[in-house]
C-alpha cells in the first residue's frame, strides 16, 4: 500500500547507556534492499528493507534521550511511533527495573491502541557481567504483554531480527484493523 502504510516509524526508548545508539547504528549498517542511498542523520536512520517478501520503509529514531521525562519531545515520540523498542541492558539491573514505568506511560498516552512494543535485552554478549537472565526478561515481557528479544548491538546478534520483528508486529495489527 502507498503512503503512510509503507513507512513505519520505530522509536528506541530506554535508559542511558543501554545501547540504543548502538542498535540504531546496527540498523543503519544494514544493506538497503532496494539500493536506495542511505538516508541517515545523527539520530534517524531510514532503510528500505524486505520483510516476508514485502518491502517496507523503516525509519528508526534515536531521539528519546534528547528530551527530559515528561517533555514535549518525549510525548511526541510516544505519539508518533508505530512501534516501540524498550531497551535495557542485561548487564544493568537498574535499566531493567525502569522498563514497567516506561511501558505504562507509553500505553497511558495511547489508551485505545494495541501498540507494538518489544522489550529488548541488549548486550547479550557480556555473559560475565550479566545481571538479568533471559528468563527474567521473558517473564517481564509476559507480565506486560509485549514481545521480548535479546540482542548484541556489538556483535550484530539478533539486530536484523529485532527490526524485522518490529515490522511484523506493525503489519499484524494493521491486518486486523
Ligand atoms: P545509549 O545511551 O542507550 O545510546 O547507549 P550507547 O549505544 O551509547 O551504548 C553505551 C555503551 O555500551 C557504549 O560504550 C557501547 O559501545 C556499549 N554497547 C552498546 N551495545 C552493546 C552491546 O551489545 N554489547 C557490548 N559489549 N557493548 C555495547
Ligand atoms: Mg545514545
Amino acid at each position: 500500500p502507498a503512503g503512510r502504510g509503507g513507512v513505519f516509524k520505530v522509536m528506541l526508548l530506554g535508559e542511558s547507556g543501554v545501547g540504543k545508539s548502538a542498535l540504531a547504528g546496527a540498523f543503519g549498517g544494514l544493506q538497503d534492499d532496494n539500493a536506495h542511498e542511505p538516508e541517515n542523520t545523527e539520530d534517524t536512520y531510514e532503510r528500505h528493507i524486505i520483510v516476508d517478501k514485502e518491502e517496507v520503509t523503516l525509519v528508526v529514531y534515536d531521539i528519546w534521550e534528547q528530551g527530559e521525562a515528561g517533555s514535549w519531545l518525549r510525548e511526541h515520540c510516544l505519539q508518533t511511533g508505530d512501534a516501540f523498542l524498550i531497551v535495557f541492558s542485561v548487564t544493568d539491573r537498574r535499566s531493567f527495573s525502569r522498563v514497567p514505568e516506561t511501558l505504562l506511560r507509553l500505553r497511558a498516552g495511547r489508551p485505545h491502541h494495541d501498540l507494538p512494543i518489544i522489550l529488548v535485552g541488549n548486550k547479550s554478549d557480556l555473559a560475565w557481567s550479566r545481571e538479568v537472565s533471559l528468563e527474567e526478561g521473558r517473564h517481564l515481557a509476559g507480565m506486560l504483554s509485549c514481545k521480548h528479544i535479546e540482542t548484541s548491538a556489538a556483535l550484530h546478534h539478533n539486530t536484523r531480527e529485532l527490526f524485522e520483528g518490529a515490522v511484523r508486529q506493525i503489519r499484524l495489527r494493521r491486518s486486523r484493523a
